[in-house]
């Protein structure tokens, strides 16, 4: 009788699904535990709703991320073949270009991955291909650390087919590859977190203006038609396709903990007059 394990492409298939298994379940639930659990005390100001979503959604979101993983994991053994074939040359040339590249390379990385996330997103919101391809994503109303994979399978494709076309077409090594992974999903699931991280300014703007916060990816979950972008804010702007209500509702956000700040100094007893 066959045994699947018997073929060395299912041993492939199980490894790489184990390891995005394992990055997934330490990020999505490592970012739960130390947001939401032992800093959220700490952080409620920082809180960007007030609902907090029901155990049951990030059950539900555990469960289709973990089919997107599979999904991954084939994609992993194509990036397997193309290499084992000598098809995969991105990351032969990228191995005589020295160390510089290696940086290089993954910054490059970042900023075609955004490019891909935003237009790819783009298409997957008109009303034709959103049923099949995006509802699952957003059936999270309220995003969760949980909700970073939670897609339908021809999403979770399409974000897989960035990788393969990515290191055929550029010479990025694949430690950089790998390494972008672990960024990825460190990004993602802080992106998803539901707590504003992001520094702000003293006109309560987001510091870093050109990356996008915590928020600006909440209200994409809140109302779809804005926001579309994944690391950086340039794309929506260049598109007009910014939440109008972006940056105030950002400042509502920061603002909570100032109003709180003043709301103790106005109750506490003025140092000099009591001393
Ligand atoms: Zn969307
Ligand atoms: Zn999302």
């Amino acid at each position: 009788m066959l045994n699947p394990l018997d073929f060395p492409l299912v041993h492939h298939w199980l490894d790489d699904m184990r390891v995005d298994v394992m990055r997934y379940v330490l990020f999505a639930t490592g970012i739960w535990f130390v947001i939401w659990v032992l800093l959220a005390q700490v952080l409620r100001f920082r809180k960007i709703r007030k609902d907090t979503p029901k155990p049951k959604q990030m059950v539900r979101e555990f469960f289709t991320s973990i089919r997107s993983i599979a999904i991954y994991s084939t994609f992993g053994l194509l990036y397997l073949g193309l290499n084992e074939y000598g098809l995969m040359w991105g990351p032969e040339i990228a191995s005589g270009l020295g160390p510089i590249w290696v940086v290089v390379s993954f910054i490059l990385m970042t900023i075609g991955h955004d490019a891909w996330f935003y237009w790819s997103h783009r298409i997957m919101h008109n009303p034709r291909h959103f049923k099949r391809f995006h509802r699952t994503h957003h059936q999270s109303y309220n995003p969760t650390p949980f909700t970073a994979y939670s897609f339908d399978m021809p999403e979770a494709a399409v974000h897989a087919s960035f990788v393969i076309v990515w290191t055929v077409i550029f010479p990025t090594p694949h430690a950089v590859v790998s390494a972008y992974m672990i960024f990825q999903i460190a990004r993602n699931t802080i992106g998803h977190c539901g707590y504003e991280l992001f520094p702000a300014d003293k006109h309560r703007r987001p510091l870093f203006d050109w990356m996008t916060t915590v928020t600006h990816h909440d209200l994409h979950h809140a109302r779809a038609g804005y926001n579309f972008g994944l690391w950086f804010t340039w794309w929506d702007r260049w598109m007009g396709t910014e939440d109008p209500t972006y940056h105030a509702r950002f400042a509502e956000v920061i603002a909570k903990k100032s109003a709180k700040a003043k709301a103790e100094a106005a109750s506490s007893p003025d140092p000099v007059l009591h001393s």
